[in-house]
């Protein structure tokens, strides 16, 4: 193989360059980035850039030293709009082509919005334009924001907000926020943090129109509820980037499906981070996007799946002054079991069981004991193809 097309240039294409070079890639390597900014962090973007503690700068991947190490060549700026049916060419926006053996889709995942208009003041979460975009209209006195969505985002996004001092409303459609996630016991704990900072936080409500004219005036409810709003941030999920790949060969079913070893239908395309659907399911966690990038690697480079993964799920989510961890699986059928602490107040570490066996474990405020009880989750098995 002597060129590898690594196409996004965010938290998983990163990865998959250091990756290429630590496994002996000595090739040509042509990274495609769609954002013009050099390569930047995720995770602070709702919680330190929004409240003012994390500095651009520190948002940075990669420092100038490990650029020159890496190598690659770096098209920033200029999105990629189609991959050719053999998976070799990548077409850019601007009509360039890049000619390689190996192409690594990493293009993530984009914010999902509302439906209808989006006056000023309507806002979304998901790249440093975003964030800069929302700092600016929180830099000023007091304002009403209303967050649509209790998902990690809108949770971390209603935190920094209330913290600035601005009075924050949060909506959820469900019954309690992170539900699905989280389980009831454990989603119960998490929303009483809201009222714990402040934020008020409004479930099973639908939103039914985002109200103004040039400028965001309120958000109207499903049940005829109005509230009232100067700011709103929109939080309801992300969708795959996988329009550029229409045609191409690769399949895309919620996210670029791939085998356990992140190869998609053709051998010479993997896939990582966000916008891969590995094995059925597909991850939006950081710890995922940073992982994945070793076995994709290895079985671009070996032209096979030699290797699958054998990561047990994790994330974490910072609000409200208060983390929470998350590792492993959990079902429906599955024990929910509170290991120390109160769901009611303070912090606490709690474990799901399957068969008389941890399968899932989750703390909030308790970072020691649940790194020993997720060391002790059993690892997905390897299957080498
Ligand atoms: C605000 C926020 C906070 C988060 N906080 C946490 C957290 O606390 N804990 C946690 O575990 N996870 C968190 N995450 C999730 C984590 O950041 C993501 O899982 C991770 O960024 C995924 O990396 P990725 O490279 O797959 O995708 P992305 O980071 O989305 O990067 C994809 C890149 O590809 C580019 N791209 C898209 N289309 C094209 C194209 N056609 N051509 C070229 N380039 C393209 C995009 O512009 C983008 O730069 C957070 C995410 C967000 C948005």
């Amino acid at each position: 193989m002597r060129t590898v097309t690594v196409v996004g240039a965010s938290v998983a294409g990163v990865h998959a360059v250091r990756e290429l070079r630590a496994q002996g890639f000595d090739g040509r390597v042509v990274v495609v980035g769609a954002e013009s900014h050099p390569p930047y962090d995720r995770p602070p973007l709702s919680k330190g850039v929004l409240e003012g503690t994390v500095s651009e700068p520190a948002l940075r991947l990669l420092d100038d030293e490990e650029l020159a190490e890496l190598d690659a060549q770096w098209l920033l700026g200029t999105a990629a709009v189609s991959l050719d049916a053999a998976g070799r060419a990548v077409v850019l926006a601007d009509g360039r082509v890049v000619h390689g053996d190996g192409v690594v889709v990493a293009t993530g995942a984009a914010a999902r919005t509302l439906p209808g208009r989006r006056p000023a003041g309507v806002h979304t979460l998901r790249t440093l334009d975003d964030a800069r975009a929302l700092r600016a209209e929180l830099a000023g006195p007091p304002r009403r924001v209303v967050v649509v969505g209790g998902g990690f985002v809108g949770a971390e996004t209603a935190s920094a907000c209330a913290r600035l001092g601005h009075g924050v409303t949060v909506v959820e459609a469900a019954p309690l926020p992170l539900l699905p996630q989280l389980g009831p016991e454990a989603a119960a704990a998490c929303a009483r943090l809201h009222a714990r900072g402040g934020v008020e936080l409004v479930t099973g409500a639908q939103v039914a129109q985002v109200r103004g004219a040039s400028r965001v005036t309120g958000v109207a409810l499903a049940d005829g509820r109005l509230l009232p709003a100067d700011v709103v941030v929109v939080g309801v999920g992300a969708a795959p980037v996988t329009d550029w790949l229409h045609g191409s060969g690769v399949a895309v079913r919620d996210g670029v499906v791939c085998d356990a070893g992140c190869v998609t239908a053709l051998p010479q395309v993997v896939a990582v981070g966000d916008v891969a659907r590995v094995d059925g399911v597909r991850t939006e966690h950081w710890t995922a996007a940073t992982r994945q990038p070793a076995v994709a690697v290895r079985n671009l480079l070996a032209g096979h799946t030699a290797e699958v993964l054998r990561e047990v799920p994790y994330f974490w989510s910072d609000s409200y002054g208060s983390r929470l961890q998350f590792a492993g699986e959990r079902g429906p059928g599955d024990r929910f079991r509170l290991v120390e602490g109160s769901l009611e107040e303070g912090g606490f570490l709690a474990t799901w069981e399957r068969d008389g066996a941890p399968c899932a474990v989750l703390a909030l405020d308790r970072p020691r004991p649940f790194q020993r009880l997720r060391r002790a989750l059993p690892r997905v098995p390897a299957k080498v193809g």
